[in-house]
């Protein structure tokens, strides 16, 4: 837990460096009681730093956010701060770590179960609110910058060391094929989300495995339960340059 005197500097670096502070959360594997409280009051003595909170999606996350009882916390962190999910990359460095993929049936049941309970979520901006979103690609991991107690900052997330194995470029920040491939395979040039789609990591989607069990893709149909159950209509009608959004979204990666 910080101190006075700890967090009284951090304040004091975020104040003159005009800094915010975005905290994650993990429902399942992180916290004992203990540490939940210490996070709980580390989030209170910070809460007007804190820029958001962000969670990965791995499917226990998933799942215990859909059946969990006590959502105490997550209510409270999402009546509070902007929430954000963010894709999960597994580590090549921990085998098991893909079996915290989720499947794609399962975020869609997911994004779902947000739309209907927590539509303020920040990744569910571009499904629901054509009017409240950048046509920009969203993760906060790519967004933000880690410091470690000793002063270190990890290099990027997973992906990179995912782009780096698979030699996707001469780079590891290159992406190769990887994004055309996947507009190729849901044909997203023809679609009637296209202007609004958020997409997905290219390089989670780019992972081979059995978390890949859906013939349409998540996103679409998200928008089609949207507009369905909500009635969302698609920004595509009249804009006049097609080529913004997508042009935002790969300046991400
Ligand atoms: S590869 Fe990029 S988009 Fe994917 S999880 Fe990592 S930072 Fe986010
Ligand atoms: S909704 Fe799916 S198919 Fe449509 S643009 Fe987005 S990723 Fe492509």
């Amino acid at each position: 837990m910080f101190d006075k005197k700890n967090s009284d500097k951090v304040m004091d670096f975020c104040n003159k460096h005009d800094v915010k502070l975005s905290t994650s959360y993990d429902p399942r594997g992180r916290f004992n009681k203990g540490q939940l409280e210490i996070f709980l009051e580390n989030v209170e003595t910070f809460k007007d730093y804190i820029r958001n909170v962000s969670i990965v999606t791995t499917s226990q996350n998933v799942q215990t956010i859909i059946k969990s009882n006590d959502k105490s916390t997550f209510d409270y962190l999402y009546k509070n701060f902007p929430v954000d999910f963010d894709a999960y990359m597994p580590s090549p460095l921990i085998k098991t770590d893909s079996k915290l993929i989720p499947k794609d049936s399962e975020l869609l049941a997911f994004n779902k179960y947000l739309i209907d309970n927590y539509p303020e979520c920040e990744n569910m901006d571009a499904f629901h609110d054509p009017l409240n979103q950048t046509g920009a690609m969203m993760c906060t991991r790519g967004n933000s910058i880690t410091i470690q107690p000793d002063g270190s900052s990890p290099g990027g997330c997973c992906g990179v060391a995912y782009q780096r194995d698979k030699k996707t470029g001469e780079t590891p920040f290159e992406t190769g094929d990887m994004v055309e491939k996947f507009l190729k395979k849901y044909n997203c040039f023809e679609c009637e989300y296209y202007e609004n789609c958020p997409f997905t990591c290219f390089v989670k989607a780019d992972m081979p495995g059995d978390h890949n069990d859906m013939e349409e893709c998540v996103f679409k149909e998200t928008f089609n339960y949207v507009k369905k159950t909500k009635g969302f209509k698609p920004k595509r009608d009249g804009e006049d340059d097609l080529s913004y959004g997508f042009r935002q979204k790969v300046k991400m990666l």
